[in-house]
């Protein structure tokens, strides 16, 4: 332990903090401060409303209020790490095809840049709101938090079904939306990258409006970029290879090889597909997989490669040669040793929770598993990887592309992995020493490393004035 003196001088007078960087106790009357306590394995989550709660912020908070609880977070901390920092709301016009004038409604919120500039994805949806953004904004605090990268938490949204938009009214809302939200965003303030509906090229339109602003070109303003205008090597694999590293320190924790692993894959896009790839490369034997279609089975394993070249020419997984068809639920209950959710959020239930088979759920999804099932999952002795841990792979490797663009340099892929190994690693051993020290599940454990983090940071710097 050491004895730390606040940056700013004076704020703060002393901070104990343990080796790993965790702070234990502070001496100031007032203000905030976190302190440790060594707690029983009883899990809160029967005291958390989540299954009652629809609205996805209040989710975010009760999952905030239940780490804040087993940290024994000061009073004047939960005050400022429950809310947003910043929201911006804009109500922004583009010109239709037809010459009409339609007005759009967009947000972007920072939950806290405490420990550095805001990130977080851009979703286009119909059904995005405020509440939805500020609790992606949230999570990405704790995400980025939990890997311990140098990032607040961001997230931005535009209320819209852009596939009833033509391609160049996507790109118009694109660049004016990027426009109204300039004052936020920048490669030292604020970073978005793609989310729901938005990909490469909106990530292209947005660098390119921002870089028309300024005169020149800001390669370091979005991340998830094509290559040729500043993206990274690795980063449309670094999700699925996050989450197999993961995988591959929870087999070496629980000397359990993943060789000859029977593992099923829910989601058969950018997440499932590639993590299919890297886990036969493991020597697993895939199962089963899904899509929004449905899902296939054949206990003497698939070639991922060949139910990817399936899916492109048909649609769908359904129908691979020599499987057998499943539907959706009875992908999670299928026997297998691993299960990787990777598409969608609250897969896992309670009601499913009892028949899940699999040893491991490692949750390539955000969200797929409700606090209920959690609790359930727990008591019954299965290994859950988080999603702000086992997902972060893909917020590591942009984080990799940001430090690419501002040094304009540009690494190798074996670079980009190792490096990205080296991240999973260490944020998964200090999730499970947290589990451990604290007798508490994984997602519990990752949200204490990560609201720790955000706290003792804020605590550090000071409130200003
Ligand atoms: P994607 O759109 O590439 O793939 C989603 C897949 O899920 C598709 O195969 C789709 O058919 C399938 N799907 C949709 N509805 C389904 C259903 N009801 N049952 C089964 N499958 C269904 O998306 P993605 O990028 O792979 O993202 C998947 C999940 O991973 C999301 O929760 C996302 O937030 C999370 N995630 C992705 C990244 C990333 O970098 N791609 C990073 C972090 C988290």
């Amino acid at each position: 332990m050491s004895n730390r003196a606040s940056p700013s001088g004076g704020a703060l007078e002393s901070a104990t903090v343990t080796a790993n960087g965790l702070l234990l106790k502070k001496s100031r009357g007032a203000g905030v401060a976190i302190a440790y306590r060594r707690h029983s394995a009883h899990l809160m989550a029967s005291q958390n409303p989540v299954a009652e709660a629809p609205n996805i912020w209040a989710v975010a908070q009760s999952q905030f209020d239940h780490a804040a609880d087993k940290l024994d977070l000061d009073e004047d901390m939960r005050r400022v790490l429950r809310v947003p920092q910043r929201e911006l709301t804009v109500n922004f016009p583009v010109t239709m095809d037809d010459g009409s004038v339609s007005v759009f409604t967009g947000h972007r919120v920072q939950h806290n840049v405490s420990r550095g500039p805001g990130k977080g994805g851009i979703r286009y949806h119909q059904d995005v709101t405020l509440d939805e953004v500020r609790a992606l904004a949230m999570w990405m605090s704790w995400k980025c938090a939990c890997v311990n990268i140098p990032y607040g938490g961001a997230k931005g949204g535009v209320v819209v079904d852009p596939k009833k938009l033509s391609i160049r009214e996507v790109e118009g809302l694109t660049r004016r939306f990027t426009t109204e939200i300039s004052p936020l965003i920048g490669p030292d303030r604020d970073i978005p990258a793609p989310d729901v509906n938005t990909n490469a090229q909106t990530m292209a339109w947005m660098m390119d409006t921002y870089s028309m602003h300024r005169g020149y070109t800001v390669h370091g303003v979005v991340t998830g970029k094509p290559i040729s205008v500043g993206g990274s090597l690795g980063r449309n694999e670094a999700t699925a290879r996050g989450a197999v590293f993961t995988l591959l320190k929870w087999a070496e924790a629980k000397s359990q090889p993943l060789t000859d692993a029977r593992v099923a894959i829910q989601g058969y896009g950018n997440a499932g597909s590639i993590a299919a790839t890297l886990l036969a490369e493991q020597g697993c034997r895939i199962v089963a997989v899904s899509d929004s279609q449905g899902g296939i089975l054949n206990d003497a394993g698939l070639d991922p490669a060949k139910v990817s070249a399936w899916k492109r020419e048909h649609g769908t997984v359904v129908g691979f040669p020599g499987s057998s068809d499943i539907n959706n639920q009875e992908i999670l209950e299928v026997d297998c040793d691993i299960l990787v959710p990777a598409a969608l959020e609250n897969q896992i239930t309670r009601n499913n929770a009892p028949r899940i088979r699999a040893k491991v759920v490692a949750e390539a999804a955000n969200g797929p598993t409700t606090p209920d099932a959690d609790e359930v999952l727990f008591d019954r002795g299965v290994f859950v990887i988080p999603d702000i841990l086992c997902n972060a792979g893909g917020v590591t490797v942009s984080y990799f592309e940001w430090v690419q663009d501002m040094q304009s340099f540009f690494w190798t892929e074996e670079r980009i992995n190792e490096s990205l190994k080296g991240i999973m690693d260490r944020a998964f051993e200090a999730v499970r020493a947290m589990s451990d020290q604290h007798e508490v599940d994984m997602r519990t454990a990752a949200y204490m490393v990560a609201v720790a983090r955000v706290a003792e940071a804020t605590t550090l710097r000071g409130l200003y004035p």
